[in-house]
């Protein structure tokens, strides 16, 4: 097999959002399980839109998820002499023309098509043919270059994606490879769809895989590459991902940048799981390690239809790569999320984790819980009222004289509680809710003797004297 090199190459003109980085991961996943290359490209040419601001998400959310590249990032921009000079050889081999038709004259050709129902395209006036007479040059107009596109045919890829895509030539018109050329400039800037194609030749692309809003460059594109005298590349156009709405994910629309993820608690492998399940499947198979996603990565189970994001779904495996992790390595995202909060965090911190972990599915939320063990709990005045109540005041006491020996583990002060549940003939949730209640501030938490036993002994105690 040949060695494989794909691309992921963002356009800087918004933060990228989940939709946006799918079509990073699949590139990626392809170059990584066929130990071939992955490079990162730019496409920064929309100089009015293009931010560092977005180049920076696009960095810093590849990175927490993990999605390295092996070259780059190449940035479009540094490389326009490169594309010039493409252009020059492709001028040479007779592919491009110049094209003088102003903007009025192609906006009354289109007004002209649309009213008689055609599909408003370039007519080919300066296409030069052999016999033709062109219009005479009119002076003071720097002209446009077009590219030479095949006026029969078909131009046709067996996309990894979509199966066979097929385009009538005659229904594509003559691309605008260049603008025009300003004052002291040999030839103008180039076009998008020709700066694709050079990068893609010069960094040796094999395999294309990006969103299926590109599939109609692709025929334009592939015939710019025959004339460069190069083999056009694998397709694969991935389908859209929806909103939970159905409409496109974008900006617009709510979509979050990749980096909120990170903040709000998500896991870089649980993230990679779920997007990658949003458009590929591998059997029944849900939950997934990476390792065992670049194992089982193909571009042949890529799905066909569009891909819908659902929040509950992205929680939901969120949790399971939450719950499969060791405290030992949930504990620096925690108190990360801790310090944030400026709370301390100690050498409780790990078995917190362990202990607090099947109830959370983000690691703020698992934040959240172990703050209480780091904070003094304040219970509302109703739930006390209906749970301290006179009845259980002497065993509250009872209990906190028997924690007041024993070893501080978990055995230890199980037997306390038993012990005082006996001699008081109390049932377990009468002592355990209040008890819950004075040292987290709620009745919902993991058993009574494992949550006491992370806490401080001292703390402890005088909770229940003082209740
Ligand atoms: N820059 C394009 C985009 O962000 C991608 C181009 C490509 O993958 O060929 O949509």
């Amino acid at each position: 097999m040949t060695h494989t090199r794909t691309r992921f190459a963002p356009s800087p003109t918004g933060f990228i959002h989940l939709g946006n980085i799918r079509s990073a991961l699949y590139p990626w996943a392809f170059a990584r399980s066929t130990g071939g290359d992955f490079i990162l490209r730019i496409e920064d040419t929309d100089v009015g839109r293009s931010t560092q601001a977005a180049v920076d998400v696009i960095l810093e959310g590849m990175a927490w998820l993990g999605l390295d590249h092996d070259e780059g990032p190449f940035y479009q921009m540094q490389r326009m002499d490169r594309y010039k000079e493409v252009l020059l050889q492709l001028q040479a081999k007779g592919f491009v023309y110049p094209c003088y038709m102003g903007v009025e004259e192609l906006d009354a050709l289109r007004e002209r098509q649309m009213a008689a129902k055609e599909k408003p395209r370039y007519d080919g006036t300066w296409r030069p043919a052999p016999g033709k007479v062109l219009p005479p040059i009119p002076s003071g107009v720097a002209p446009v270059l077009r590219f030479m596109t095949p006026q029969d045919g078909v131009v046709a890829w067996d996309d990894k994606v979509k199966g066979r895509v097929e385009f009538q030539n005659n229904e594509l018109d003559d691309l605008v490879i260049a603008r025009p050329a300003q004052a002291g400039e040999a030839v103008g800037t180039p076009t998008y769809n020709f700066c694709v194609v050079v990068d893609d030749i010069d960094m040796a692309i094999t395999h294309v895989i990006r969103g299926d809003d590109h599939v109609n460059n692709t025929p334009r594109q592939i015939h710019i590459f025959r004339a460069l005298g190069a083999e056009p590349p694998v397709y694969a156009h991935l389908p859209t991902v929806l909103n939970e709405q159905g409409e496109k994910l974008s900006k617009r629309n709510g979509a979050k940048p990749v980096t909120q993820y990170a903040k709000e608690g998500f896991l870089p492998d649980a993230m990679v799981n779920y997007l990658a399940r949003l458009g590929w499947s591998h059997g029944d198979d849900e939950i997934f390690s990476r390792a065992q996603f670049l194992e089982w990565f193909s571009l042949d189970h890529l799905g066909k239809s569009a891909a819908q994001f659902d929040d509950a779904k992205l929680r939901w495996v969120n949790a399971q790569h939450l719950k499969a992790m060791p405290g030992s390595a949930l504990a620096p995202l925690v108190a990360a999320h801790l310090a944030e909060r400026a709370l301390p965090t100690d050498a409780r911190l790990e078995r917190l984790c362990d202990l607090l972990k099947d109830r959370c599915d983000t690691t703020v939320a698992l934040a959240d819980w172990v703050s209480r063990f780091y904070t003094d709990a304040s219970p509302d005045a109703a739930s006390l009222a209906q749970h301290v109540t006179d009845a259980v005041r002497p065993a509250l006491r009872a209990l906190a004289q028997a924690l007041q020996d024993c070893a501080w583990d978990k055995a230890s002060i199980a037997a306390a509680i038993k012990q005082v549940l006996l001699d008081t003939g109390l049932k377990m949730p009468q002592l355990a809710m209040p008890v819950r209640l004075l040292v987290l501030g709620t009745v919902q938490t993991p058993s009574l003797d494992a949550v006491l036993e992370l806490l401080p002994r001292e703390k402890v105690l005088s909770l229940l004297s003082g209740a």
